[in-house]
């Protein structure tokens, strides 16, 4: 089978045995797509990918081998996650899954940019669902991610009918203004500088607008919140000053939503965090339950991902990677199987 490993930070294409249950509980799924996930580029990029790994998480694809004790049969339609919680730890249970050591060690083998991939028990009982018929791989490909942003959004405790500032509208900022609005029906503002995500934003219920200016994004925000600020902002944006742009937009008492990495990895001004009474807090990879309600929202297609996708065959997976670093997509799927 065919697989994209990385070396000396870049993906090679590969010819490597087939693999088999051989015994084990599981599945072997053929894999049709996997979406290219941000921490893919950083962790190729930062060199925490070693050479020899296999990245990609966001798959999708069909059961060819199974031998299990759940209702998934050969040749069903599948979606999965990749880590599970154990359930039992101290983090588990306060709530906080992905901290658990085994969601950390726990993985689909060999990586999600491969022809075929071994799924675990583990996974088909907890975070693997099949596909409804009338929904494309390429679609349902944004369970995972999909997933880490339902976690925030419920992590965000918000009110119903709540305002929200999305900062930064990739697929990420796309997605999460959508998330606010199916959960807590708000009134989700996005902004970005790319005109095109801006318009897209837009479709989906998003009042977008170009933030190249902080004081007059904040006056824009200011304006339509009755001089308050919102009451929450998601943080997608990985630069560093749009921090500053958080800490203007959001009210007293609001809450910010961490959800990227920065660069300077610094920021939030401990004066105004005490004295405007501020909640800073982050959130990172989904528990199975925040996968669950992920599903929920794209098979009922109350968050719409139709068409955002640029696809890419296996062999031209680093071109993927390029593109995505440039802005020249907005999300790509590597297209592994027609
Ligand atoms: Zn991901
Ligand atoms: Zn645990």
């Amino acid at each position: 089978m065919k697989i994209a490993v990385v070396e000396n930070h870049k993906n090679i294409i590969k010819e490597v045995e087939d693999i088999k249950l051989d015994g084990r509980k599981g599945a072997i799924v053929q894999v049709y797509g996997c979406g290219l996930c941000g921490s893919d580029i950083v962790k190729l990029r930062t060199g925490v990918a070693k050479d020899g790994t296999v990245l990609g998480h966001e798959i999708v694809g069909k059961i060819v081998e199974i031998n299990t004790d759940t209702d998934f049969k050969n040749g069903d339609r599948i979606v999965s996650s990749h880590h599970i919680p154990c359930f039992e730890c101290d983090f588990c249970k306060n709530g906080h899954y992905s901290m658990c050591k085994h969601f950390k060690s726990t993985n689909i083998f060999p990586g999600g940019f491969s022809e075929y991939i071994y799924l675990s028990e583990e996974h088909l009982k907890n975070v693997a669902y099949p596909l409804p018929d009338d929904m494309t791989f390429e679609e349902i490909s944004f369970y995972e991610p999909l997933g880490c942003i339902v976690r925030a959004v419920k992590r965000a405790e918000l009110n119903k009918n709540s305002t929200v500032l999305v900062i930064g509208l990739g697929s990420i900022g796309f997605l999460s203004g959508q998330a606010f609005n199916a959960i807590y029906n708000c009134k989700t503002y996005g902004c970005d500088l790319i005109q095109d995500r801006i318009d897209l934003a837009n479709k989906v219920d998003i009042e977008a607008f170009n933030s190249k200016d902080f004081s007059e994004a904040e006056k824009y925000i200011k304006d339509k919140t009755n001089g308050m600020g919102v009451d929450a902002v998601f943080m997608t944006s990985g630069a560093d000053a749009t921090i500053n742009l958080a800490l203007k937009c959001v009210r007293s008492g609001g809450k910010i939503v961490v959800f990227a990495s920065t660069p300077k990895n610094f920021g939030y001004a401990n004066n105004e965090i005490y004295y405007r009474e501020l909640t800073v807090f982050g959130s990172y990879s989904p528990a199975p339950i925040d996968l669950k309600t992920s599903y929920e929202l794209l098979t009922s297609r109350k968050v719409k991902v139709k068409g955002i996708s640029t696809d890419y065959n296996l062999e031209n997976i680093q071109q993927a990677f390029d593109d995505t670093i440039n802005n020249k997509i907005f999300k790509a799927y590597i297209k592994i199987k027609e």
